[in-house]
């Protein structure tokens, strides 16, 4: 089990969606899964900004990765985008599908915008084999690694965790730059 985390910006969707044609390449059997927070269900397209699609399975937070899978019979790599959406007991089913011979890559953010784990990411560090940063860069050229929430030039820092719905923005900064409390 791979956890591949990053800030926003990070090219996560991307680096899944090559993965993905490359196994496929090579004649394996992929399926691509994305947690759908708003639990609206069956598949969606997913997009990396650098114009890569594919379509997904969703999975919202009430279902089972089981019974999702259910319909494919033979399997050889789950890839998850947007896994710290994930509820810990979807990774675990995930980690189970690992160990009966599965590989399973997921592809996320390890923190939310005020620098708090997500469930999904909390529990893939947790019981991951590799774990692997895809590096990106704050706009004043250090490391990015807060996913800051903002709106107009303000930095917010309290709220919940996911805005469903919401017209909140985002922005990947370093830690001093996201401290700053304006863009
Ligand atoms: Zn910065």
């Amino acid at each position: 089990m791979y956890f591949y985390y990053g800030a926003m910006g990070s090219s996560k969707t991307a680096n899944a969606l090559m993965k993905k044609f490359s196994f496929e390449e090579k004649n394996r059997k992929v399926i691509l899964i994305k947690p759908n927070i708003d639990s609206r269900d069956g598949k969606t397209v997913v997009k990396s900004r650098i114009g890569l699609f594919c379509e997904a399975l969703t999975v919202s937070q009430t279902e089972k990765i089981k019974d999702i899978l259910a319909p494919y019979e033979t399997l050889d790599i789950i890839i998850v985008d947007e896994a710290q959406f994930l509820t810990a007991s979807q990774v675990d089913e995930l980690r189970k599908l690992t160990d009966s011979g599965v590989m399973v890559m997921c592809y996320g953010l390890k923190t939310d915008y005020m620098g708090k784990l997500f469930e999904g990411s909390k529990r893939l560090l947790e019981i991951s084999d590799s774990i692997r940063e895809i590096q990106s860069m704050c706009k004043c050229g250090r490391k990015a690694i807060i996913n800051a929430r903002y709106k107009g030039r303000k930095i917010i820092y309290s709220g919940e965790q996911i805005d469903i719905g919401g017209n909140d923005k985002y922005i990947a900064l370093c830690h001093k730059c996201w401290q700053n409390g304006v863009l």
